[in-house]
């Protein structure tokens, strides 16, 4: 059946280089438990950042592929949410099985469409493999509260889930961020519109047929292409109650305002801008080590990515250490055996991190590293920026107040821990920040006075796992309940407070009181 099938392609061995990942020319939305191939007539080609090459097609999905999701998911809603809380729990342990059988299918397809290195690729389909796995706690995690508040009378309170809701994705975290909703969404009884990256919906539409043969019924999950004119879809549906974004600052903020207006709980998680303050009294090689990983990995197309770096006092010496190790990265392929870090995703988004590295030299900064004009022999038309560093950066800089999305660490000097928390907090951004000390007093001060919503002492991308939350803060975020753990499953649900009196007929009262019970 379809398992063994899976199984099978789970199993075949896999692709070592850019040419051989199969994937569909086309791809498909995903109606009713399945692949439809769109009637529209606006196409967006999707090219491999590290060939050029095109690798599929992808629609705007047209506005009667989009009644039809929303039909579908309709017509699901009132069986799915009566399913027994273990069937729906049974799926996501059998979801979280095949996600493990199709890693490495799933990687490949991302390192593809995406340009991650295939081992980084199969970190991001972990990192969404744990929300599936903590999904299957839902047994005790969806339990109410309960208490007899007088006699014979008992108040208790039930989570329902809101109906239809939607995911709107980004470019980055191809499998991480789509299951960053659709197990939370699902488990607890929705059904779910998903609109992957038009720049790298594969992942997405490989997880949909793992749903499906996990037991996902027709309509609990359909997927959906495009960009604006998709979105604006979602924006107006009266029938979707809420949307997970997670994206750039432009589109969220468009996207909780004109989301809210329409009465839609919106979260959404938005651009980063996050530090690290080094301290003279830190282990310097953990340091280093932890910096090169968290500034370049991905090719810093992490919002997590630690793209700012604060020496305080004499540890602006240790830049030489940093440019020597940076240097020793390797950028090529994502299929290649050692590969560090691949393309950035397109001939845009490498333009903009280069006018960005430009005006930094322009305003004032010292260029230690220049990772622009460097071209793997292999891969001549790709996306390249290599690893490099701007060091002297101040305040009020363009490469300073932008998030660059790429390679590029820029470093400011800050006299003091003092000076380096003031700079932190006077930043837009609060979405993560990390210290690198031996002093506990020194992070303790920090982890108080920092206003971050993810704070690393000694750890350089501090995401929590997902029996917590994704806890942004400042312009990082709009909305007020996080993405997985607790605030997910309170995002996908809402309250009912029952109280209820059970008491055998009492004769003796024949009155009746009017006033409130003091
Ligand atoms: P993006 O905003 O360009 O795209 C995200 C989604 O929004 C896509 O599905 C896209 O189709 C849609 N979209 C884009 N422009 C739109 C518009 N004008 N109107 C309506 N919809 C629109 O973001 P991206 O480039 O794919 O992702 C990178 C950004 O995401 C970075 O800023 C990064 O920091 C951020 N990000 C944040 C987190 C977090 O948890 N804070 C995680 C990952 C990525």
């Amino acid at each position: 059946g379809p398992v063994r099938s899976a199984m099978a392609a789970a199993n075949a061995p896999y692709p070592k280089s850019h040419f051989d990942v199969k994937q569909p020319s086309t791809t498909m939305n995903f109606l009713d438990n399945t692949l439809v191939e769109s009637r529209t007539n606006k196409w967006i080609d999707l090219h491999d950042p590290a060939t050029q090459t095109l690798v599929t097609r992808v629609p705007e999905t047209t506005t009667e592929e989009l009644d039809a999701a929303v039909a579908s998911a309709k017509k699901a809603f009132p069986a799915w949410r009566k399913t027994s809380i273990m069937h729906r729990q049974q799926i996501m342990f059998r979801l979280v099985s095949l996600i493990r059988e199709n890693w490495d299918r799933l990687a490949a397809c991302i390192t593809l469409e995406q340009g991650k290195t295939l081992a980084d690729a199969r970190g991001d389909v972990l990192r969404g493999l744990q929300v599936v796995e903590s999904a299957c706690a839902i047994p005790m995690t969806m339990m109410g509260e309960q208490i007899e508040v007088s006699q014979d009378m008992d108040t208790y309170t039930i989570r329902e889930p809101l109906g239809i809701v939607a995911a709107i994705c980004p470019f980055n975290f191809p499998a991480m961020i789509p299951l960053w909703c659709l197990p939370v969404a699902a488990v607890t009884g929705n059904c779910l519109i998903m609109k992957p990256s038009e720049r790298d919906p594969g992942a997405a539409m490989i997880i949909s047929e793992l749903a499906r043969e996990a037991g996902l019924p027709n309509g609990v999950l359909n997927i959906v292409h495009g960009t604006a004119p998709t979105v604006d879809y979602i924006l107006d549906c009266p029938d979707i109650k809420a949307i997970s974004f997670v994206g750039s600052d432009r589109a969220g903020k468009y996207i909780y305002e004109r989301g809210t207006a329409n009465g839609k709980r919106v979260q959404a998680n938005l651009g980063a801008k996050n530090h690290a303050v080094v301290m003279p009294d830190a282990n310097k090689q953990h340091t280093i080590n932890s910096i090169i990983g968290a500034a370049f990995g991905a090719a810093g197309q992490r919002c997590m990515a630690l793209s700012t770096l604060v020496f305080v006092g004499e540890t602006k010496e240790w830049i030489k250490d940093i440019v020597a190790r940076a240097k020793e990265l390797k950028v090529t392929g994502g299929f290649e055996e050692g590969a560090d870090l691949g393309p950035v995703i397109s001939k845009q988004s490498k333009a903009r991190i280069e006018s960005l590295i430009q005006s930094g030299i322009d305003e004032g900064a010292t260029l230690s590293l220049d990772g622009r004009g460097y071209v793997p022999e292999k891969y001549p038309a790709g996306n390249w920026v290599a690893p490099t560093i701007l060091t002297d950066v101040k305040k009020g800089m363009k490469c300073y107040e932008e998030e660059i999305f790429g390679p590029v660490l820029v470093c400011l000097n800050a006299p003091t821990l003092d000076d380096a928390i003031d700079l932190i907090n006077e930043n837009k951004y609060g979405n993560g920040t990390a210290i690198f000390t031996t002093n506990g007093a020194t992070a303790r001060r920090f982890q108080k006075d920092v206003e971050v919503g993810q704070i690393g002492i000694n750890v350089p991308i501090p995401v929590p796992l997902p029996m917590f939350s994704f806890t942004g803060n400042k312009g990082s975020v709009l909305g007020d309940l996080n993405f997985y753990g607790k605030g997910g499953l309170q995002f996908y649900t809402q309250l009912k407070t029952v109280t209820a009196l059970w008491r055998h007929d009492d004769a003796s009262c024949t009155k009746a009181t009017v006033n409130m019970p003091t």
